[in-house]
């Protein structure tokens, strides 16, 4: 764990201890906030998708212990426009975001200014 601040975004849901969602399309990435043991986040996101999303969970990936070697400590940053246009008025990434409670990028650094730490399991591996 890290003194990091965690930023307060809608649409969490919580089970022990873990503030978890799906984003992405399809909701085809998992994401938790903070970094935790990958073995207790994969029980966590297997909750999530059993009684939140519908789904039957994460057993026919594999053990908990198999799955967690696929899920990654990241760290995240939320954004307010892609960064990659200049603030042109007509960017459907930016208006995608923009639409969005929120927006995260985990792709970014320890170091990057505003950076929290993220687990990230993506399901169409
Ligand atoms: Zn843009």
């Amino acid at each position: 764990m890290t003194t990091t601040e965690l930023p307060d975004l809608t649409g969490f849901t919580e089970h022990n201890g873990i503030r978890m969602t799906a984003i992405g399309d399809d909701g085809e990435t998992l994401l938790a906030l903070g970094h935790h043991d990958p073995v207790k986040t994969v029980h966590a996101f297997h909750w999530l998708l059993r009684h939140r999303l519908g789904d039957n969970g994460l057993p026919e990936r594999g053990t908990p212990r198999e799955v967690a070697e696929d899920v990654h400590a990241l760290w995240a940053v939320t954004l307010t426009e892609c960064g990659d246009c200049g603030g042109r008025s007509d960017c459907l990434d930016c208006a995608a975001i923009k639409s969005s409670d929120w927006w995260i990028d985990y792709s970014a650094s320890e170091q990057d200014l505003g950076r929290f730490p993220v687990m990230v399991l993506h399901l169409d591996d």
